[in-house]
């Protein structure tokens, strides 16, 4: 589904629950349910995913700003930052003035210096995995542990660092290069990054961290109406059936903030209330049936 219905993705991961792997579409389908806003997620973001769990992990950027995202040519793609604090809106960012998909020229990369490494925890979970998931991992407060894994990087120079995430020497250098460039100056040409949350890389050694893109929730599924019914392919609705919350969401692309669990309880309402009306339905039974 995910390589389906979402553009140019050949992998994303979900912060949240994992067990949400699409059984509600195929039951639509199986009862001849419409599908509406399947592109849309909340997402992509870069996060990180660990080797063995399930879900991603948001990645915190301590108040230093010596780091730079760079796609797979090795080149920088956009304004970087935490989820909702780059330009990135969950996924959307403004493309000549319109929201637009977030790209994912994967593997991405997040390059960093020994400043940004030791201001603290890239990993702690300030509010979102942890918390959803339990403690699935107790990421260093120096990042140290994840440098001893191999889920970081290290080198004593940018050109050394390039050949451990097979990018070219040449341009990662010019990259970083022309990334402190901007930093020095305060103003981003390439990518517009928010003014005052930028710093040059140059105290080494240097990092390199692969992140994965990520969604939060997903909108796709069955499309219902204003009575939360689920409607079919023909447009009608499907007897008996209701649906609420992301599955089958109302939103078809832009995020809105507070917008999924405002829909939860919305159409939550809605759909119980309706289906508290229906009347039952006994199963037919006639003398002699099996
Ligand atoms: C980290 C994070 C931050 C978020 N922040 C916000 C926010 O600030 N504001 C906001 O509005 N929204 C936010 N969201 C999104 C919001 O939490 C979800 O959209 C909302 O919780 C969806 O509720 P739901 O009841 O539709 O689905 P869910 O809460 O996902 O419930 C679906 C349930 O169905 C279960 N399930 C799946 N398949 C089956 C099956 N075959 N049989 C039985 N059970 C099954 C799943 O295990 C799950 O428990 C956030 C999500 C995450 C992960």
């Amino acid at each position: 589904m995910i390589r389906t219905y979402l553009e140019g993705l050949p992998e994303i991961y979900p912060s949240g629950t994992p067990y949400n792997t699409g059984d509600g579409i195929t039951m639509g389908l199986e009862a001849g349910a419409d599908l509406w806003h399947m592109s849309n997620i909340a997402g992509p973001e870069f996060f990180f995913k660990a080797p063995g769990i399930a879900v991603s992990r948001w990645i915190n950027i301590p108040h230093v700003d010596s780091y730079l995202f760079v796609a797979c040519d090795g080149k920088r793609f956009t304004a970087e930052g935490t989820p909702c604090m780059g330009a990135d809106r969950h996924g959307k960012t403004k493309v000549h003035g319109v929201w637009m998909q977030q790209l994912t020229p994967v593997p991405v990369y997040m390059v960093f210096d020994e400043t940004f490494r030791k201001a603290g925890s890239i990993g702690e979970s300030f509010a979102c995995w942890d918390v959803t998931h339990g403690n699935l991992y107790d990421w260093s407060a120096d990042n140290l542990r994840e440098v001893e894994k191999g889920w970081i990087k290290r080198a004593n120079t940018i050109e050394e660092l390039a050949p451990l995430i097979n990018l070219s020497p040449e341009v990662l250098k010019a990259t970083v290069a022309r990334y402190n460039a901007f930093a020095k100056d305060g103003k981003d040409a390439d990518y517009d990054r928010t003014a005052g949350y930028m710093a040059p890389l140059q105290a080494p050694p240097y990092y390199a961290m692969e992140l994965t893109p990520s969604f939060v929730n997903t909108q796709g599924g069955p499309r219902r109406d204003k009575d939360a019914r689920v409607i079919s392919v023909e447009g009608k609705p499907i007897p008996r059936l209701y649906s609420a919350g992301e599955l089958g969401s109302i939103y078809a692309f832009n995020y809105n903030a507070g917008g999924n669990v405002g829909e939860c309880f919305a159409f939550g309402r809605i759909a119980g209330r309706n289906a508290a009306q229906e009347k039952p339905v006994r199963a037919a039974t006639t003398a002699g049936a099996t």
